[in-house]
């Protein structure tokens, strides 16, 4: 069987690494992006993700490892050679050409002169078909955007790279753009791999996120994988947010229990990827959203084998859907919890006592080791 077989139109990075004087973009990078898979590269500004979208596009010479598309090595062909095209964050429309010229412009640069049906089917798949004889100007920013991916996949590339493409968007209209590009790559089916610092961006699209951290990739897999198993303490905290607890093992098995400030907390091994042996240290995590509170006076209506940390909030926003709480405890620093709004929730008040509590099986266990603010920043950094 030969390379090509195996890997199908897979995109594959092996040992791929920039470095530009002795700073390193990007470290050595084995990577492979499933033939008509949504991928995103994730990550706060600087991480190297754009670095290694140009790489692929080859506007970018790799400092070391090879690239191959479909199993054939493309790591010294020229952009233009690439199977690939690249959606800019700025459209870079042709501001004289109207939308079917600037759509047809990759067609007609290759010499094909009749291009009116390709053209026609390419704003009927961005849904810009009433608007062939604008010119850009007369068209809102997502439109323009629209036009722009309509004008890369005319050229019919295995791969279409998106370097932050919904950036100069607003949010509602990210949001819309979203789920536009999404059902695009669903009804074309070829591999488009996204650069986003924007994580509901990428947990939205892609169906494999790689999170990239300082020229690395952390972790990959499928968003929801990414969100409630993350392995390391920036995921935990880049990816949503996470409650992480220091304590120390008190007894190991199936399941773990943790000794913090005069709780015992309970997970399971199996959702740990720290070493679990007593008397080492971990990072018990949580997430906002699984944990429930109750006022100390009803502490005994809590199910018994629930994890639970006494508390008490020091503040509450209300959010429409949820009310976000911070709660102070002997556990740790500032505990978030969000509680959805069904009902008035009497006694929640700042200032309250309160117990949190929780079910075991959805704690996750991290190396203590970690720095535990890792991508806590790069999120504010990113909003
Ligand atoms: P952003 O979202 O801000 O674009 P990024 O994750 O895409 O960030 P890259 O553009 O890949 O980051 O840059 C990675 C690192 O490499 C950054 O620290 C950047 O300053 C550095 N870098 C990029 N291009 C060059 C260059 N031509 N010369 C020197 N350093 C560079």
């Amino acid at each position: 069987m030969t390379q090509q077989q195996t890997e199908g139109g897979d995109v594959r990075l092996t040992g791929i690494s920039k470095t530009y004087g002795s700073f390193a973009a990007v470290q050595p990078l084995d990577l492979t992006v499933p033939q008509g898979s949504f991928f995103a590269l994730l990550g706060a500004s600087g991480c190297g993700k754009t670095t290694t979208l140009r790489m692929i596009a080859g506007l970018e010479e790799a400092t070391t490892g090879t690239i191959s598309l479909g199993g054939r090595d493309i790591t010294d062909l020229p952009p233009y050679k690439r199977p690939v095209n690249t959606v800019f964050q700025s459209y870079a429309l042709f501001p004289h050409l109207d939308i079917t010229e600037n759509v047809a412009f990759g067609l007609r640069r290759r010499g094909i002169k009749s291009v009116k049906k390709q053209v026609d089917d390419m704003l009927e798949l961005v849904q810009l078909g009433d608007f062939a004889k604008r010119k850009p100007h007369q068209l809102s920013g997502g439109q323009q955007q629209r036009v722009a991916v309509a004008r890369a996949l005319i050229n019919h590339p295995q791969v279409l790279l998106l370097d932050e493409p919904l950036g100069a968007l607003d949010l509602k209209l990210r949001r819309q753009m979203q789920l536009e590009l999404k059902r695009i790559q669903t009804e074309v089916g070829i591999t488009f791999i996204h650069v986003t610092h924007d994580q509901e961006e990428a947990m939205t699209m892609a169906d494999t996120v790689a999170v990239m951290n300082a020229g690395r990739v952390e972790q990959l897999g499928a968003p929801a994988d990414l969100y409630e198993n993350p392995n390391t303490t920036f995921v935990a905290n880049f990816l949503g947010t996470s409650n992480l607890i220091e304590g120390e093992i008190t007894e190991s098995g199936t399941d773990i229990l943790v000794g913090v400030g005069g709780s015992t907390l309970r997970l399971p091994a199996g959702r740990c990827s720290a070493p679990t042996a007593r008397g080492g240290r971990i990072l018990v995590g949580i997430r906002p959203e699984k944990i429930s509170l109750a006022p100390a006076g009803e502490a005994d209506t809590i199910a018994a084998g629930r994890n639970r940390v006494t508390g008490r909030i020091v503040d509450s926003s209300f959010i429409g859907v949820s009310t976000q709480y911070v709660v102070e405890s002997p556990a740790g620093k500032a505990l978030q919890v969000y509680e959805q709004n069904v009902g008035h929730r009497a006694g929640l008040t700042r200032g309250a006592e309160v117990v949190l509590h929780w079910d075991p099986e959805h704690t996750f266990g991290l190396d203590a080791a970690q720095d535990i603010d890792a991508g806590v920043e790069t999120v504010e950094d990113a909003t």
